[in-house]
């Protein structure tokens, strides 16, 4: 890496450039993309088609590299020639998962232990609890959430988006919660407290995870780099659910915020900040800060 996070350039004599001390890719995805590549090599080796299953990150910079590499983007094992498929470190239903296998392809599992761990618990809770599903509608982890089955039958969830989706428990269910692992963090904080208030008359409610470290430091080196500029540019997917809740924070925190997913979003109106923070969220790769960093530093 060659920024280092945390680092302070001065440009324009003037304004200052702060990195956040905790930015870019989490664990999990660092570890798909590494099983991507492999997956890759193999494949080609072995004279087959490589695929993922939906987009590998939500970074299209990231997966028009991965495509020029001979990665094709697929939405399930109908239609193209059987081959080596890449799970991505969201997850995947089961129900999908095992069309693939009876498809005849070769599953390159990049779920992330996290995720994967996650999953497993829903089986494991579901035969005594009603199991709450707390992400944004949509998201693949959320649909891999609602996707988990027990003897090929999938477990009956209920998803939560936000507070309006909380309402009221049943008289004698227990319910089990999982969150999205980088759901946003106040967003969640939120919808736990009302989900608390059903123990209060006696239901069981079981939180059974939380929001990924990876994601809470992120949040936190955010608040502190956000409370020492005067705004700050968030760099990564529009599609990606980390980085819009970091650019949200920052609009929370009453700094002004741009997210952004190349240089070519660089405004003038940043330059404008005495002090300008760069964060990026966990789909992005520090080659693309680096270049953004470079380009602020031209203009
Ligand atoms: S945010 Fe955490 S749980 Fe989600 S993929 Fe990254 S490391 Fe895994």
């Amino acid at each position: 890496m060659g920024l280092p996070c945390g680092s302070i350039f001065v440009i324009l004599g003037t304004m200052k450039i702060v990195l956040s001390q905790t930015m870019g890719y989490c664990k999990g995805v660092s570890r798909a993309l590494d099983m991507a590549q492999k997956a890759i090599e193999d494949a080609r080796e072995a004279g087959l088609p490589v695929y993922s299953l939906g987009k590998l990150i939500h970074n299209k910079q990231v997966c028009n590299q991965f495509a020029q590499e001979g990665l094709v983007e697929i939405n399930g094992p109908a239609g193209q020639q059987k081959g080596v498929v890449v799970l991505r470190a969201h997850g995947i239903g089961d129900a999908l998962r095992s069309e693939f296998l009876d498809a005849g392809y070769h599953v390159v599992d990049a779920t992330c232990p996290v995720v994967k761990r996650n999953l497993h618990h829903i089986a494991r809770y579901a035969p005594n609890h009603s199991i709450l599903i707390v992400g944004h509608a949509k998201h693949p982890e959320s649909t891999a959430m609602q996707g988990v089955c027990i003897d090929q039958k999938v477990i009956a969830s209920r998803l939560i988006t936000g507070l309006q989706d909380v309402g009221e428990p049943e008289e004698g269910v227990s319910y089990a919660v999982f969150v999205q692992t980088t759901f946003d963090q106040s967003l969640w904080t939120q919808i736990k407290q009302a989900l608390s208030v059903w123990q209060d008359t006696g239901t069981t409610v079981l939180f059974a995870n939380e929001i990924c470290p990876s994601s809470v430091n992120r949040r936190t080196a955010l608040i502190e780099l956000a409370s020492q500029c005067d705004g700050v540019v968030v760099i990564g997917g529009k599609d990606s659910a980390n980085t819009r809740a970091l650019y949200s924070l920052v609009l929370e925190m009453g700094k002004k915020a741009w997210h952004i997913e190349d240089e070519t979003e660089i405004t003038n109106e940043m330059y404008q900040c005495a002090i300008l923070g760069i964060t990026a969220g966990a789909s992005t790769p520090h080659s693309l800060v680096e270049r953004i960093v470079g380009a602020l530093q031209q203009e």
